[in-house]
This record gives structure tokens, C-alpha cells and sequence, in this order.
């Protein structure tokens, strides 16, 4: 059981989050090239189906952390579950997701265990048996190679990455169940409640949205984000924005595409009024199809665009909204 790849799994209503789907895919074939098993851990309570579907979706074994004082994520309880498991079974490798939770948690253990973690990966390079972790730099000009020189080797993965692992159940693999012990003397936070996030449901999809507008510094000023809404909202899409848009408080900053953002993958990529920044551009690199609106012809966004329109985005997007409405209601 020692010496394995592990992948932390992330779950949302019944299924493992997108991300933990990408991160199971890239491990998978890791672990089959240095004939290593992968290992999904499951934490939380009553977990049995994310349990089932790791193993759907390529786990060879499954370590299910099941106890009530999991059910939601909070650092201490997390971090002491994850240090015993971690020093029962020393793994090769840990992937954790560059979530929220899946950041704390990383950190915390490496603090913990003096480890090396690689934050962000947008790559894992197999070199022998050697892992090379591949992360954006100088402002994700730059793509550095890093190596983890401390055993169990720590990484976290961002969204779009990898594609996800496809579903097969007639995967076999094996569900360990782990004895937690915890006691309310390892909580000193609790959750008390959760309050609905009131973004829009077009919006809660944005990582796995197949198709994304997102708005630039084109629109000048906030009062014109409703163009952008009102285009998505006809196409069906999320929306995203550039970074400045983010800090200018115009669009929330959990939508902001880029290497500071989130890596999107959608079928279709649409900025309008945004220049392709390299900040931005290796955020949407792995786009199936780039259609670039902006004003200016010369602009960098054009040389990865698969479709370019010169136009004012004042101009077009309104006649373009209409349209798409109106087919889609005759
Ligand atoms: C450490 C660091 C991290 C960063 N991370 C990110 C990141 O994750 N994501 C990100 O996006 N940026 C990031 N940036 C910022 C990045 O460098 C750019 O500044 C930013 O992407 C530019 O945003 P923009 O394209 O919206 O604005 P601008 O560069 O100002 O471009 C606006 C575009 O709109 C066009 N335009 C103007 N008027 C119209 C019109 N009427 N119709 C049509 N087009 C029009 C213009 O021709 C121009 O091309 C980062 C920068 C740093 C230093």
C-alpha cells in the first residue's frame, strides 16, 4: 500500500468535483507508467458513492475517511486525519485540488511534515521515476520545471489542466475503510451555517462551462457588463472577465480567467474587448475554439484567435444578442 500515486477527492452533489475528475485522469496514467496503484482518498461522512464512482473513474484503491466530524471541510481535523494517513502509508505522490480547502490543507501538511509542495501545477512530466512539476512563473511568461527533492512529493492542480477521466463501471478496485479517530476536542471551528452563494446558476458552472464570454476593459466601466451578461445569458454561457474587470470589483473575482484566475477549457472561448495579455491568453489556451472581439486589429488576442472580428464591441454585441434571441425563438 506504501509508495503509491494519491489523489485527494473533491466532491460536489454525488459526484467528484470536475477538477478531481482531471486530477484522477493524469494520475491514472502516472501511476500505470511507474506501475504504482492509484489511491483515491475520500474524507467526509457517508461518502460510500464518491467512493464507488473514484473507483469508476480509475481508482485501484479506495481510502474512505469516513466520520461525522468530517462532513464539512475544516483545517484541523483535516490536517491531523490526513498526517496519520499519510505517515501509515507514505505515498510517492499527493495530488491535492488547487481549491480553497484543497490549498489549506496542502500548505498546512507541508508546514507540518517539512515537505516540498508544488503550488498551481498546470503539468506533471514523468522523468524516470522522477516527477517533473511543471508551473506558469514570471507572470506565466515562463513555464518552470521543478523538482521535489522530500518524499511523499506534494502537488496541487488547477482547473483545465488535464481532461477529466472517463466513467467505466466495470472499473474494479478495492475500498479500504480507514478508522478516524477524532473527538470535539480536535474542533475548535465550527460551521454554524452556510449561506446559497447568489451567484447565478450560468455562473456556478463557469469551470465546466462549455461555452464562456468573457469581458475585457473594452467596456470601459461596469455600467456596460450587462452587454456581456445579456450575450451570455442568449448563447446559454458562463460568464468570465479579465483580471482588471475582476479588481475593478465589475465581475466577481471567483470568474476571472487567467493564471492569477482559473484555467478554463470551455468548447467555446469568447473575449470581447479583452487585448490576450499573456496572463490571460495561458489561461484559455486550451480552448477548443477562440473567437476574439476587439476594436483593434492588431491586438495579441487576434494571433491565437481561431476567428477574429474587428468591430466595436458597443456596436456588435447588441445586434449579436438580438440575433441569437431571435433564432431562438422563431
Ligand atoms: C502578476 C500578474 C498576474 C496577472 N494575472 C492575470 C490573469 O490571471 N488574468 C488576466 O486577464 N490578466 C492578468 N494580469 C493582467 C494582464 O497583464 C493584463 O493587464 C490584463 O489581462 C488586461 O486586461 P484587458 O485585456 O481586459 O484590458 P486591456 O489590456 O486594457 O485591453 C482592452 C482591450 O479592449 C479593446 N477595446 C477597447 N475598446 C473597445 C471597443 N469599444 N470594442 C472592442 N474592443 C475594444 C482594446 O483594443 C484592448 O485590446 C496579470 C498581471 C500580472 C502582473
Amino acid at each position: 500500500m506504501s509508495n503509491n500515486i494519491w489523489v485527494v477527492i473533491e466532491n460536489a452533489e454525488n459526484d467528484l468535483t470536475e477538477l478531481s475528475k482531471e486530477m484522477m485522469n493524469k494520475a491514472k496514467a502516472i501511476a500505470k507508467t511507474l506501475n504504482k496503484k492509484l489511491v483515491a482518498v475520500v474524507s467526509g461522512y457517508n461518502e460510500e458513492e464518491i467512493c464507488n464512482k473514484s473507483i469508476a473513474y480509475g481508482a485501484d484503491l479506495v481510502l474512505n475517511c469516513n466520520h461525522k466530524l468530517l462532513k464539512d471541510y475544516t483545517t484541523l481535523p483535516y490536517t491531523k486525519v490526513f498526517n496519520e494517513i499519510i505517515d501509515k502509508y507514505n505515498p510517492y505522490l499527493v495530488i491535492f485540488p488547487a481549491s480553497v480547502n484543497g490549498r489549506d490543507l496542502a500548505g498546512r501538511l507541508c508546514a507540518k511534515k517539512n515537505l516540498g509542495l508544488v503550488a498551481e501545477c498546470s503539468d506533471l512530466k514523468l522523468d524516470g521515476e522522477d516527477i517533473k512539476f511543471i508551473r506558469p512563473t514570471f507572470d506565466g511568461k515562463l513555464f518552470s520545471d521543478i523538482r521535489v527533492t522530500t518524499k511523499p512529493m506534494f502537488a496541487t492542480i488547477g482547473h483545465g489542466a488535464f481532461s477529466p477521466a472517463k466513467y467505466d463501471n466495470e472499473n474494479k478496485g478495492e475500498i479500504i475503510e480507514e478508522k478516524v479517530e477524532l473527538t470535539d476536542a480536535d474542533i475548535l471551528t465550527e460551521i454554524l451555517s452556510k449561506i446559497p452563494s447568489q451567484v447565478k446558476e450560468s455562473e456556478l458552472i463557469f469551470e465546466n462551462a462549455k461555452i464562456i464570454v468573457s469581458g475585457g476593459m473594452g467596456l470601459v466601466k461596469s455600467k456596460n457588463w450587462h452587454l456581456i451578461e445579456e450575450f451570455a445569458d442568449a448563447l446559454g454561457a458562463s460568464v468570465g472577465a479579465s483580471k482588471p474587470i475582476c479588481d475593478l470589483g465589475i465581475c466577481s473575482s471567483d470568474f476571472q480567467v487567467g493564471v492569477t484566475g482559473k484555467n478554463v477549457s470551455p468548447d467555446i472561448y469568447i473575449a470581447v474587448g479583452i487585448s490576450g495579455a499573456i496572463q490571460h491568453i495561458n489561461g484559455i489556451k486550451k480552448s477548443k475554439l477562440i473567437i476574439a472581439i476587439n476594436s483593434d486589429p492588431n491586438a495579441p488576442i487576434f494571433q491565437i484567435a481561431h476567428y477574429g472580428i474587428v468591430a466595436d464591441l458597443f456596436d456588435i454585441l447588441p445586434k449579436l444578442t438580438e440575433k441569437i434571441n431571435k433564432e431562438k425563438n422563431a
